[in-house]
């Protein structure tokens, strides 16, 4: 039995434990998220998206909550999904790519698992990045989002 990247599993879930999570092999992208809607929905400066097929992600548990949000600016929605105990952030789907999702980095059990020097981040939004955080030299960057 050899264990490679492809077929690794990693777990992961909310603080309160209701709701787990298990991903297999590695994220298909990793993103940094510093636009105004992610900064609401996580109290935060951005978002660090772990991006999967869904076929790699298996959740167990509490059945998650979930919140539709329609985009102002694309009139697309995105579906958020946290735990319905803690109401910790979990990851998200969205209507302009169907067949994978974002799970929340901060959430995996091992958080050094995604790790800059192991994964290519975009940074994405960075018209409305904060300075409460440095965008590191060199990193790939969009104003908006690379999909547009
Ligand atoms: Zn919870
Ligand atoms: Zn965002």
């Amino acid at each position: 039995m050899t264990t490679d990247a492809s077929t690794a599993v990693h777990e992961g879930g909310c603080v309160c434990g209701a709701t787990r999570y298990r991903v297999e092999g590695e994220p298909l992208r990793v993103t940094i998220c510093h636009c105004l809607w992610c900064q609401r929905r996580t109290g935060s400066g951005f978002a660090v998206e772990a991006v999967f097929a869904n076929k790699q992600v298996a959740f167990s548990g509490a059945t998650r909550s979930r919140y539709r949000h329609v985009s102002d600016e694309s009139g697309r929605w995105l579906e958020i999904e946290f735990c319905p105990t803690c109401a910790t952030a979990l990851g998200f789907t969205l209507e302009a790519a169907p067949g994978i999702r974002a799970v929340e980095a901060g959430t995996f059990d091992d958080p050094g698992w995604i790790s800059a020097k192991r994964f290519a981040f975009r940074h994405v939004f960075t018209r409305s990045h904060r300075d409460w955080s440095e965008i590191p030299a060199g990193a790939e960057t969009y104003e908006t989002h690379f999909r547009r």
